[in-house]
């Protein structure tokens, strides 16, 4: 799960970084409008985290460019001003929910974590697929009822998949999903390679074989049969 974090006050973005990357979340920031709209030109971001107050102009305006580039990336407003109109106006230009500072981090996790599953996967509890079972509010995942054990990649790769069904998904698409804009400095997507072998060993030992299909030369996508 990939964020990304506008906020302009330096103290706050560094806390609120932490406190996401520890809750498992890929965590890119941006300090005002300029970087912002960079990063949203150049990446995809499973939710972002929009402060109004920017120095070089308002969150509105960005809400305004991501929903006119059809970003599916969730807009969770995190704003000082309790104004009406901004809240009103952020949630007519789409934003999914909004957060007054200050707010309790675990707040923030929770309402994180409803506009994600809302957005993945319509507000499913539970992610179905053939003999497959995911919990995303608990990070399960089971086959035919036996819980499967992945490492945190792993996880994220499957739920990338899960949340694309029928899509080829090309190594870059995953390699961005599960390192962000790390991936610029990498030169190899070997460590794709890595995850998604581990992943269908883990898988095919619990007797799920052949859910991921390779397309040779263009990616990968879950297989129906
Ligand atoms: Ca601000």
């Amino acid at each position: 799960m990939k964020i990304l974090l506008i906020e302009d006050e330096a103290a706050l973005r560094t806390a609120l970084m932490g406190s996401l990357k520890q809750a498992g979340y890929l965590v890119e920031a941006a300090a005002d409008c300029a970087q912002a709209y960079e990063k949203i030109g150049l990446y995809q971001y499973d939710c972002v985290l929009l402060d109004l107050t920017l120095p070089d102009g308002s969150g509105l305006d960005l809400l305004r460019a991501l929903k006119a580039q059809k970003s599916p990336a969730g807009v969770l407003i995190i704003t000082a001003r309790d104004a009406l109109t901004d809240k009103i106006t952020g949630l007519d230009l789409g934003a999914d929910d909004y957060l007054i500072k200050p707010f309790h981090l675990s707040e923030l996790n929770a309402r994180l974590r409803a506009i994600i599953r809302r957005r993945q996967f319509q507000g499913q509890q539970q992610i179905m697929f053939r003999d497959l079972v995911v919990l995303p509010e608990l990070a399960e995942v089971q086959v035919r009822g036996e819980a499967l054990t992945l490492t945190k990649k792993e996880y994220d790769l499957l739920l990338y998949l899960l949340a694309n069904p029928g899509r080829v998904l090309t190594k870059e698409a995953i390699a961005e999903h599960l390192c962000g804009d790390a991936v610029d400095a990498a030169d190899s997507f070997d460590f794709i390679y890595t995850h998604l072998k581990n992943l269908r060993k883990k898988l095919q030992e619990k007797g799920a074989d052949n859910y991921i299909r390779t397309m040779y030369g263009v990616g990968y996508k879950l297989s129906h049969e």
